[in-house]
């Protein structure tokens, strides 16, 4: 259908009342089976490609992929550099032909990150390309798992406004109790937070780290302002979970790899189907 920037399918997202999933496609298999998954449901989806998740593969090698894969599909898909550190890789993305760029600078104070955000949005609306912003840090990672968060590092509603206001982002992360990776027992998720910010904001607001959470939270997450959910640790132990009971039944001489290939690939299929009912039941139940 079309490659389109990730401001567009996520403004179309908060009118409607749902959550559109950011996923990584770090190779082929998880690339054909989330695009896949979201022509089956006749959704949106922003593909990703995240440089600390796979070193392995680079992103001038994938991002081909990603943009072909987005211009052929039946669904409108954008495509994003996730967790963007510097200017160079911003750059790179841009010219791999990526539709949007997230630029992370939330570790920086207020004033050092609003300056390199400004930057990047500069350079990047100049080749048409839109951008992601963080405030507020969303602690974790989405491959060391054990982390908490610190109230202190949640995004403040009356920062949010100048921060948007003067970088222009066209997505803005915040940080309300949401952490990468898995959570250790129940999140506690400061919901009231996010509607203070949506309620003062137009940007569509995004949430790193949504693995994990329980099913119903994610409507409660939706119905609070956030329209963009960046997803991968939960859908990554499902699939290996499941290569692991295939291995266990192939025996010690047969050729699997290609069967492996295309088991992940319908793996990630079917949890991206499974994430997308959850971000979609607002448009389940009214039709
Ligand atoms: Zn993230």
């Amino acid at each position: 259908m079309a490659h389109v920037g990730a401001k567009q399918i996520l403004s179309e997202a908060q009118r409607e009342g749902y959550g559109v999933p950011c996923l990584l496609a770090g190779n082929l298999e998880m690339l054909i089976g989330v695009v896949q998954a979201a022509e089956a449901c006749n959704a949106p989806l922003i593909l990703a490609y995240n440089a600390q998740v796979t070193p392995q593969i680079p992103l001038p090698l994938i991002a081909p992929a990603m943009v072909k894969a987005a211009e052929g599909a039946r669904v409108p898909i954008a495509t994003i550099l996730d967790h963007g550190a510097d200017l160079a890789s911003i750059e790179q993305a841009i010219a791999c032909g990526l539709s949007t760029v997230m630029y992370d600078g939330s570790a920086l104070p207020f004033e050092e990150n609003v300056r390199r955000t400004q930057e990047v949005v500069r350079i990047a609306h100049a080749h048409g390309v839109d951008v992601e912003g963080e405030l507020g840090a969303v602690g974790g990672s989405s491959i060391e798992l054990g982390y908490s968060q610190a109230r202190s590092e949640f995004t403040d509603p009356d920062q949010a406004v100048e921060f948007v206001a003067r970088t222009g982002v066209d997505v803005l992360a915040i940080s309300f109790g949401n952490l990468h990776g898995l959570y250790d027992g129940a999140p506690d998720l400061d919901l009231a937070r996010v509607r203070a910010i949506a309620g003062r904001v137009t940007t569509p607001l995004a949430m790193h780290g949504a693995s994990g959470l329980p099913g119903s939270a994610y409507a409660a997450v939706i119905a609070a302002g956030i329209s963009k959910i960046n997803y991968y640790t939960a859908m990554a132990r499902a699939v290996t979970h499941s290569l692991r009971q295939a291995l266990a039944t192939a025996g010690e001489t047969d050729l699997v790899y290609h069967r492996v290939i295309a088991w992940t690939t319908g793996q990630f299929a079917s949890e991206t189907r499974r994430l997308l009912h959850l971000l979609r039941q607002s448009l389940e139940t009214s039709t």
